[in-house]
């Protein structure tokens, strides 16, 4: 008898989160046919199934003696979910099995679904502008927790499915590389065989080193910047990490992602009165967006009122409508392409950075 299966089950496998690969070596280890490997796959991820016994094809004594070696199929459970009238905008709460809370947002529009997920609950970036990084940093998702958020989302909305993710919610994916790229590779499956999803985009606040090891990955997906400055020093001001991997430093990541993948870069740019919304941020925007491919989303900022921020954090304000609307057009008239994220779900505090627990309650500070 193998040793995982004398009884004792501290530290079961969990294999939701295993790549193809990982699952057919799995197989191979407990001295089962590798082509296992493959059924469970597409049972876990194509079927989202909840138990063994969903698996039609695979031998009942195989089932039995999984769930003997496994641990649970799923790695989330449901909370809550709270959703906003005036946009059909989603918020879903759940919880990992360890116990910690995150947040999932489904962001529904005419053509498309998008699922907006995390990838670390909670954030140790500490970006100015953001919610998410005042509740602090508590650990990095398995790629397992980074899909579930898909496949309960996916089950809750029947048949408007989901048609874009982003990498948008809590947490910076690339500091929680490894299990970000395990998660993209169960999702590209489903992308190469044209079943549902049509895209994927991975925001991040800019870790160099992992923009250029995703770029050489073979990973074809979409890369966003969160820029917000064009300038060093503002940029460190708002985003801390930006003393230690640069503006510089990531654009040089970035050309070179661009050049691999043939895709371009999306600039998330939020606008914050005085900040970065002045004539001299807009002819660096221009110069910078000259000089790659690119496009650039306009994110209007969103409130922090109900985190109640302190220090720079509070001083932020949105730049005014107005502005907002003379910057698009300004860059518009330059030919580079520009979209506007107006405020999806800021009622409901699901708005982008705006996404923050505070452990061991289930609701927002203000509600
Ligand atoms: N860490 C990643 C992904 C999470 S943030 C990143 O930094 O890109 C996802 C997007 O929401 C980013 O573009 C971020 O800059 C933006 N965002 C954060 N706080 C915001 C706020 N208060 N208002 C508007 N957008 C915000």
């Amino acid at each position: 008898m193998k040793s995982e299966e004398k009884g004792g089950n501290d530290k079961k496998p969990i294999l939701k989160g295993y790549t193809l690969k990982e699952l057919k070596d799995y197989f191979s280890s407990i001295d089962e046919k590798r082509f296992r490997g493959e059924q469970i796959f597409n049972w876990l991820y194509s079927h989202l199934i909840d138990s063994y016994e969903e698996m039609q094809n695979v031998p009942k004594t195989l089932r039995e003696r999984l769930s003997e070696l496994t641990g649970p199929l799923n790695t989330l459970k449901l909370v809550t979910t709270k959703s906003s009238p005036q946009t059909g905008t989603k918020k879903y709460l759940f919880e990992t099995l360890d116990g910690h809370k995150i947040e999932s947002v489904i962001i529904p529009e005419i053509k498309r679904t998008t699922l907006c997920i995390s990838t670390q609950v909670g954030c140790p970036l500490d970006c100015k502008f953001c919610a998410t990084g005042l509740m602090g940093y508590k650990k990095n998702l398995s790629a397992g927790e980074i899909f579930d958020q898909y496949k309960f989302t996916v089950k809750d909305l029947e048949e408007n499915s989901i048609k874009n993710i982003v990498y948008m919610g809590m947490g910076e994916p690339l500091l929680n590389y490894d299990e970000t790229l395990k998660s993209l590779e169960i999702f590209a499956n489903d992308l190469t065989k044209g079943a549902k999803l049509k895209r994927i985009t991975v925001s991040t606040a800019g870790i160099a080193p992992k923009i250029v090891e995703l770029a050489d990955s073979g990973m074809r997906v979409k890369l966003a910047l969160s820029l917000h400055s064009c300038f060093e020093d503002i940029r460190s001001k708002l985003m801390p990490i930006n003393e230690k991997y640069s503006l510089k430093e990531n654009l040089h990541a970035i050309r070179h992602y661009t050049k691999q993948t043939r895709t371009r870069i999306t600039f998330e740019y939020i606008m914050i009165s005085g900040i970065n919304d002045r004539e001299e941020d807009f002819i660096e925007l221009v110069k910078l967006c000259k000089s790659m491919p690119c496009k650039i989303n306009v994110i209007p900022f969103n409130s922090l009122a109900h985190i109640k921020p302190s220090g720079f954090s509070a001083e932020l304000r949105p730049s005014p409508f107005e502005r907002v609307e003379a910057f698009v057009q300004a860059l518009r008239d330059q030919n580079i392409i520009v979209t506007v994220r107006y405020t999806q779900g800021e009622d409901i505090a699901a708005a982008c950075g705006q996404l923050a627990i505070v452990e061991n309650e289930d609701e927002k500070i203000n509600s």
